[in-house]
């Protein structure tokens, strides 16, 4: 007989926001078996941004338990027995296939049923695949994707098991760099192919570009831009041993990596809710178009008050803090009271080889550079800002340090007027550090 279990809240996921949302809850106090946590994932919630950085590292990689949420941010790191010690049901390895909002039931593949009163929606992205868009032999051993610890644990086996050997990655925003960066320090001969001009073209500039693609190709990663992977070819083991580009050329390959882009998952929810820009519609709380359910993190179309625009964004910062949000307001809720509307300053950053580079606000409008963007200098240190109706809205700096980086912030946050685009360029950081 299947189990029926009742909660007074769900969070439906289990990682980055499931996470955060648990620490805040737990902060404001549950009682014993109020709050579960339910996720498809094996192991408690971590900080997925380590996934394509330290996790692939040769020597000292990052293992759980030293990366579960919340010390991505400096917060308490919840282990699997936080859970229980805090009164919190953490179910694993449970993929939620059935959720009926209006009987406020969801129904996992064992057909168990949980019941709630409040429902947390964090089931984050997916990844786009190749198969999907019926690319030949996409489905052969070797072409991985990287979304959740399974996933880095087989290129981790497969980077052990073709040591020194050839990878393709295939996508050239964050995760092909990423991903192109840690195959490289592995060893690796490696090709990057993306169709755009220039890599993480959804953020970079030109400009902004040429910089990473040179340090990039110094550090031996050959990048062919302008085409796609249009086919694959297989050992009669089937593992991948090449990949054909549209432009006729073809890539020796013993490990192909894809990061192509994700997808919200909200498939379980389909009217049931209402949507927006392919996320699901919320206000500044977090809460959805239907009564006691919030969504947060990856999934969530939600109002970017300092632009007056809705937003969907797939950035670990905001899966943190919407998180956190959605609980403070429940709660708040709870007792008569009310929150401040979320007010979200974007941030995303990443790293690779020995850059580091952060980036907030919005990147419209004209771009320019400061600094110095040579990729030969060892320590390279240069920045963006993006200026809109003679304001500046968007910065951006490889090698900040803290202070910079705060500046970065707080620039994007003011958006002060800039008197032209050659005094920033000449004044760099420092316009920003006077804000
Ligand atoms: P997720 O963290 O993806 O969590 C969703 C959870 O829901 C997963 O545990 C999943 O298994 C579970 N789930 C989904 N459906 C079901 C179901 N039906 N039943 C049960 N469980 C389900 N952002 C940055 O800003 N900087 C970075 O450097 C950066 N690096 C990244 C590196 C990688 C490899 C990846 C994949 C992402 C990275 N991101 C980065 C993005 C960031 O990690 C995400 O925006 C963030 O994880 C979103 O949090 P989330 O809780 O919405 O979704």
């Amino acid at each position: 007989k299947m189990a029926e279990k009742s909660f007074k809240y769900i969070i439906l996921g289990g990682g980055v926001s499931a996470g955060y949302a648990a620490k805040e809850f737990a902060s404001q106090g549950v009682k014993p078996g109020e709050l579960a946590v339910i996720s498809k994932e094996a192991v408690a919630p971590y900080e997925r941004p380590a996934l394509s950085k330290g996790y692939l590292f040769p020597e000292g990689a990052a293992r759980l338990p030293g990366f579960h949420c919340c010390v991505g941010s400096g917060g308490e790191k919840l282990l699997p027995e936080s859970y229980k010690q805090k009164g919190i049901e953490l179910i694993l390895r449970t993929e939620i296939v059935k959720a009926d909002l209006a009987a406020k039931s969801l129904v996992s593949a064992a057909g168990d049923v949980f019941k709630y009163e409040t429902l947390i929606i964090a089931t984050g992205s997916t990844v786009l695949r190749l198969t999907d868009f019926g690319v030949k032999g996409a489905d052969s051993k070797n072409i991985l994707y990287l979304r959740e610890i399974d996933d880095a644990d087989k290129v981790v086996e497969a980077i052990q098991a073709k040591k020194g050997g050839k990878a393709v990655v295939v996508g050239g925003g964050y995760i092909g760099l990423e991903l192109s960066a840690a195959l490289r320090i592995n060893n690796f001969d490696v090709t990057m192919v993306f169709p755009e001009p220039w890599c993480m073209p959804r953020l970079f500039t030109a400009d902004i570009a040429a910089f990473y693609e040179t340090y990039y190709t110094n550090k031996g990663v050959k990048i062919i831009k302008g085409t796609v992977a249009s086919g694959f070819t297989a050992h009669p083991n089937g593992e991948v041993n090449e990949v054909q580009l549209k432009d006729g050329r073809s890539l020796e390959a013993d490990i192909v990596i894809v990061g192509v882009g994700a997808k919200p998952l909200t498939a379980l929810f389909k009217g049931q809710v209402e949507e927006d820009k392919g996320g699901i519609k919320t206000d500044a709380f977090f809460k959805t178009s239907v009564p006691d359910v919030y969504a947060v993190g990856d999934v969530a179309t939600f109002p970017l008050k300092m632009y007056g625009d809705m937003r969907r964004v797939e950035h670990v910062d905001h899966s943190r803090k919407s998180a956190e949000q959605a609980v403070k307001a429940i709660k708040a809720a709870e007792g008569g009271g009310a929150v401040e509307e979320y007010d979200y300053l974007p941030f995303f950053y990443s790293r690779s080889f020995d850059l580091s580079w952060q980036f907030y606000g919005d990147n419209v409008g004209d771009s320019v550079l400061f600094g110095d963007s040579n990729p030969s200098n060892p320590k390279p240190r240069f920045g963006a800002y993006w200026v809109q109706d003679g304001k500046v809205v968007g910065a951006f700096m490889e090698g900040g340090s803290g202070d910079e980086n705060k500046a970065l912030a707080k620039v994007a946050k003011a958006r002060p007027a800039a008197e032209s685009l050659d005094d920033l360029t000449k004044e760099g950081i420092s316009f920003a550090a006077k804000i």
